[in-house]
């Protein structure tokens, strides 16, 4: 029985976590999970899930669960999340905390030795330079399930690294695929939320119309897979089919393909090295479908793409500059103050006010990422 830990079971990868784990409740255990503020959502899930350990983001929400429910142990803020995140007994910590605030929680449960299942992403991207040694030192295991690198890493199953030639991470283009720069100008926020493919969150979901998405997911599969950024290739591969690609060496391709489920990535995370069945997963016909399509991403359409390439390369503290102003031009947009296109200027001036340093430590990044979101709201104030 493997015991873990959700951060952000209230997510749209936390509720397919909770739903992956209920199909196996011989092989699995949520013993502690975290929430935000969707407080009805989290009561919703308990009423199946008996975890005994529960965080929430605020301390008034605590304060009324503890009186509610008194069984469980209650914790708050980020405090909460690296004690729920380092219980003994707890296996493995399912990271599905949206944005920089997962990078923390998942430091400390690495120090704590706990095998770790990645799907916040940011968090290797602000700081894969200090997780990766982590995880060596601790000898864990650092699990992705974003769906693209748990592609990559059943392609990667049983190879050599020597061998890589090139990693081709495939992105479905979002919602504005096929929208020129011109039309971009005038999208609306319900536009952008209108994935073609997949059902997410909102930060990722608008992250995966600019771009910003496939280019964290660059930054994240260099730290993952130990590639340079040379050898990542981004192809939109609008039906997501081929939820990506490793060629070899020898020229040979190897690729894992599926229908679009989180859940399949989630479970692999969670039963790797083994494979169950997906209770409820649709098998794929490649007759039905028929057909798929590629075609190279247009860098001057997705500057976002550009933008984090760049980041990437420079390395230090330059992606968590892109991620920090990128996590506050996408909320601003959400919210409806800015435009879409505002996005990528913002993150971009950003990188361009930013007194670059290498090899930050944990105290930096979190000064950084501070440092960041300021400047967007000021330059969004000076409007
Ligand atoms: P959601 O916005 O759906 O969920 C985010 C979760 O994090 C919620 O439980 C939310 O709580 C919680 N949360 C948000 N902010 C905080 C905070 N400051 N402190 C503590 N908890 C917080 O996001 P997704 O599930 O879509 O994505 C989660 C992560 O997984 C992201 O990093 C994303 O990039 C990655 N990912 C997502 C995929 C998807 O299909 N959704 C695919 C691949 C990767 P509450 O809602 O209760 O406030």
């Amino acid at each position: 029985m493997k015991k873990i830990c959700v951060l952000g079971v209230t997510g749209s990868i936390g509720q397919q976590t909770v739903d992956v784990v209920k199909h196996h409740r011989d092989s699995f255990e949520i013993v502690a999970m975290s929430a935000g503020k969707n407080i009805d959502l989290l009561e919703k899930i308990m009423t199946t899930i008996h975890a005994k350990h529960i965080c929430v983001q605020n301390e008034e929400d605590m304060i009324y669960l503890q009186r509610k429910y008194k069984d469980i142990h209650f914790y708050c803020g980020e405090d909460g999340l690296i004690s729920i995140a380092t219980l003994s007994d707890v296996d493995i910590v399912l990271n599905a905390i949206v944005g920089f605030a997962g990078l923390v929680p998942t430091m400390k449960a690495i120090e704590a030795h706990k095998d770790i299942a990645l799907a916040n992403k940011e968090t290797l991207v602000v700081a894969g330079h200090l997780i990766i040694p982590l995880v060596k030192q601790n000898h864990v295991q650092l699990l992705p399930v974003d769906s693209e690198h748990s592609a990559i890493f059943q392609s990667l199953n049983g190879e050599r690294h020597c061998d890589i030639n090139k990693i081709i991470l495939t992105a479905s283009g979002g919602s504005f695929r096929d929208k020129s720069r011109l039309e971009l100008q005038h999208v609306t926020v319900e536009e952008a939320l209108k994935h073609p493919n997949w059902s997410m969150g909102a930060k990722i979901t608008i992250d995966s119309a600019t771009l910003f998405n496939k280019g964290l997911e660059v930054m994240e599969a260099k730290w993952l897979f130990d590639v340079d950024y040379d050898d990542i290739e981004v192809l939109i591969h609008p039906e997501s089919i081929i939820h990506s690609m490793v060629e070899f060496k020898d020229t040979s391709v190897i690729a894992q393909l599926g229908t679009p489920d989180m859940r399949l990535p989630i479970q692999y995370a969670l039963t790797y090295p083994e494979r169950q069945p997906l209770i409820g997963g649709k098998r794929l016909s490649l007759g039905e479908i028929g057909s798929l399509h590629f075609e190279k991403p247009d860098f001057h359409r997705f500057r976002a793409l550009a933008l984090s390439y760049e980041a990437g390369r420079k390395g230090g503290s330059m992606p968590c500059v892109l991620n920090g102003a990128n996590e506050q031009a996408n909320a601003l947009f959400l919210n409806g103050h800015i435009s879409f296109l505002d996005i990528e200027k913002l993150v971009e001036e950003a990188m361009r006010a930013h007194h670059w340093i290498d090899n930050p430590c944990l105290d930096q990044l979190i000064e950084i990422d501070q440092w960041a979101r300021d400047y967007v709201l000021e330059r969004v104030g000076e409007r």
